[in-house]
């Protein structure tokens, strides 16, 4: 996996390059083409937006609430499907909004992004990019109890006992980095998983497991060091010390798998 993930920095080097992108930053910022590397590692990646995949109108516009401080890693307990192309992907996109929309009763899509098995990334709850792109973010429904200072990843598949594959995998790094870039978060300390706010299997027990590598591989496509394992023995003690907020709502047949995304008190709008 490692050597697959250096070879797409390469590519997305190249590309900032062949693109003028790279010399541009170069060139302004007087430093060289590591910098630069990072900074077009750091540019928003390819996301499909509403209209691409075919969203419905939301009930209500999303609230736009102040940037996160955590970003959250799901798993939308879905079938590990074989599928990994774009018309999967919406045909996804379709069904989350389909659920928390109508059966839930959410107004909308829950998760701010999403992405597939074959790693593609959609946008999830409406306005999230016209939020992102203002540093700022939008009132979901992922995490009960606190979506109110948290921005939520959905990732098509179920991972108690199987890997996400390596494209949904370096479709993640590359958005979390996009995201610790724009917000300024320390990827050590603000990626998390949905099992550190509320008791769920999600996002399965073999991502959670994974989620010290995620962190090291957005930090080193980010340029910072790597391995803080400080940062990363507070998010453990802090993990285990993490209350249980139970939504209640109705919606799925086996709510562990994923895991509550909305509390009593949190507002739908
Ligand atoms: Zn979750």
């Amino acid at each position: 996996m490692s050597r697959s993930h250096l070879s797409r920095r390469h590519v997305l080097a190249r590309t900032a390059a062949a693109a003028g992108g790279l010399a541009l930053a170069g060139t302004a910022s007087g430093l060289g083409p590591v910098t630069s590397a990072i900074a077009a590692a750091a540019a928003r990646p390819r996301i499909y937006t509403r209209a691409e995949w075919g969203a419905r109108p939301p009930d209500f516009p999303a609230q736009i609430i102040n940037k996160p401080d955590h970003l959250v890693v799901h798993h939308t307990a879905s079938n590990n499907v074989t599928d990994l192309s774009l018309n999967q992907a919406f045909r996804l996109s379709r069904w989350i909004q389909d659920l928390h929309q109508l059966t839930n009763g959410w107004g909308d899509t829950g998760n701010q992004l999403t992405i597939s098995r074959g790693g593609f990334i959609m946008e999830g709850r409406n306005r999230t990019l016209q939020a992102i792109d203002q540093g700022r973010n939008v009132l979901g429904a992922q995490t009960a109890g606190h979506n109110s200072h948290t921005l939520g990843i959905e990732n098509e598949g179920i991972y108690v006992s199987a890997r996400p594959t390596l494209w949904l995998w370096e479709s993640l790094v590359e958005t979390l980095a996009w995201l610790c870039d724009g917000y300024d978060l320390d990827p050590h300390q603000s990626i998390v998983g949905h099992r550190d706010y509320v008791a769920t299997q999600c996002p399965g027990d073999v991502f959670y497991a994974m989620l010290p590598d995620l962190r090291d591989d957005v930090a080193s496509l980010l340029g910072l060091r790597r391995g803080d394992r400080t940062a990363r023995a507070r998010r453990t003690a802090r993990s285990t010390s993490a209350t249980s907020v139970r939504s209640g709502l109705p919606g799925s047949a086996a709510p562990l798998d994923h895991g509550p995304a909305l509390g009593p008190a949190e507002p739908l709008r």
